[in-house]
């Protein structure tokens, strides 16, 4: 049988992840700590770590490898190749720009005062899932409206990732992950 590597602490950014999401449930404040998934993977890339967010530090991809391989809850087939393909990758990701994009206007016509505070998530890009329950202290509107629409985009990709772990291979999400194609781009353009 296999020896198994010992574990290191980055092994259990897993926890890290899932505490993520379960804090967003209490208080939406705590979604601001998602910047951080958005900003290390493109600063490491930028600065010379390649891809070593993904492969090392990723706690939602870990999320997934438990989901699939610990708990058993994947079916191991393998995803069709057009989820990997450059078109599907690329055209995702600029999917996932516009709906990011979208949040940052929000956000800031809140800040100015033209739109009001919405409570909701907007969830799998299509649905307004009211949240209210999850804002017991009132904050500036516009910090308020933007850790919403950040975790309703980080709930999004849980939802999808997980999914996609359950009908084919853990982490089929990565193959096509918008944070994933950065980096790879940022790396691609380095080494160019
Ligand atoms: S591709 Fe995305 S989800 Fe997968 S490890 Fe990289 S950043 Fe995490």
């Amino acid at each position: 049988m296999a020896k198994q590597k010992p574990k290191k602490w980055n092994d259990y950014l897993w926890i890290v992840s899932a505490t993520y999401f379960t804090l967003g449930f209490f208080n939406i404040i705590f979604a601001w700590l998602g910047v951080v998934c958005f900003l290390i993977p493109l600063l490491m890339a930028i600065f010379g770590g390649g891809k070593g967010y993904c492969n090392n530090y990723c706690g939602r991809g870990q999320l997934f490898l438990q989901i699939g391989n610990t708990l058993g809850w994947s079916s191991k087939r393998v995803a069709p190749r057009w989820l990997s393909s450059k078109w599907f990758r690329n055209g995702f990701l600029v999917f996932f720009l516009f709906f990011f994009i979208q949040m940052i206007v929000l956000t800031v016509h809140v800040a100015k005062g033209l739109d009001s505070l919405h409570q909701t998530i907007h969830l799998l890009w299509t649905f307004d899932v009211p949240w209210h329950w999850a804002y017991p202290v009132a904050v500036d509107p516009w910090v308020a409206q933007f850790a919403f629409g950040l975790y309703g985009i980080m709930l999004t990709s849980l939802i999808v990732g997980v999914i996609l772990t359950v009908v084919f291979r853990p982490r089929t999400w990565c193959v096509f992950c918008p944070m994933g194609n950065m980096t790879q781009m940022i790396c691609k353009l380095k080494n160019q």
